[in-house]
């Protein structure tokens, strides 16, 4: 598998990154972790948007999904469209949040239907696949209902956190992953609120207790100091750990 940042910037989108966004290649198949703000400019610029086959939402803060407004108007309206539909995979609220975010007035709102455009795969039902694929989630510990993804094709894994808290769930669902992509919001401190996000350390130390190959950081704020979280991160968890970089490409 491949990754490929679209953006990292956290909580929303920064002077050098667009917020959240990741694609990932395996194979013939592409698909798209998050869509944060500014993320879908970024993904025009490594494929056509007519050829994903998913797209995959943690949770529904802006900062994760803001940009599938522009991927609807996209996929209707190109002159080359109309695209596909795309199994959207995502939590519970998903079709009506998405509907509500698309549509202005609430006439409009109460008429908008997005099943020309996505069909919905909600984390509830279960495990999924996206081609060859296989998709697995957790739920982690924010403020709304949020999940983990863990990603496997060909015997390679990819572990998302989302947004999330110290959690047990994302321990296990990163169990023995080969990459960890991890969200690192905060530097370590007691005044942090627990059920938000990681601070460096905890995701360093979620990296060791799940026993990953290597652990990518992301999700850093505008004004947080990355090079900071990163010697938090390093100082609990020995393996190959590096701060992600907005259009950066990770072999998998
Ligand atoms: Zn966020
Ligand atoms: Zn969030």
């Amino acid at each position: 598998m491949e990754l490929i940042v679209l953006g990292c910037s956290g909580s929303g989108a920064g002077p050098h990154s667009p917020a959240s966004g990741y694609l990932v290649r395996a194979g013939d198949t592409s698909l798209v972790l998050d869509l944060g703000n500014g993320a879908f400019g970024a993904l025009q610029r490594h494929m056509d948007p007519f050829d994903l086959d998913a797209l995959v939402l943690s949770h529904l803060h802006p900062d994760h999904c803001a940009d599938v407004s522009g991927l609807i108007v996209h996929q209707r309206y190109h002159p080359d469209g109309p695209g596909k539909v795309v199994p959207l995979h995502g939590p519970t609220e998903t079709e009506v949040r998405l509907a509500v975010a698309y549509a202005p007035s609430s006439d409009e709102r109460v008429a908008t239907d997005l099943s020309d455009v996505f069909t919905y795969r909600p984390f509830a039902q279960g495990p999924g696949a996206i081609g060859p694929v296989a998709l697995t989630s957790a739920p982690v510990d924010h403020p709304c209902e949020a999940y983990g993804i863990r990603l496997e094709h060909e015997g390679r894994s990819l572990v998302y956190s989302g947004d999330t808290g110290p959690c047990r769930e994302l321990v296990e669902l990163a169990r023995g992953a080969d990459v960890l992509l991890c969200e690192s919001t905060w530097s370590d401190g007691p005044e942090r609120p627990p059920g938000v996000h990681l601070s460096g350390r905890q995701a360093g130390r979620t990296a060791r207790e799940a026993g990953v190959e290597r652990l990518l950081l992301t999700h850093v704020p505008a004004w947080a100091d990355g090079p900071a979280l990163l010697a938090e991160a390093r100082e609990e968890f020995s393996g190959p750990t590096e701060l992600v970089v907005p259009d950066g490409h990770y072999t998998i």
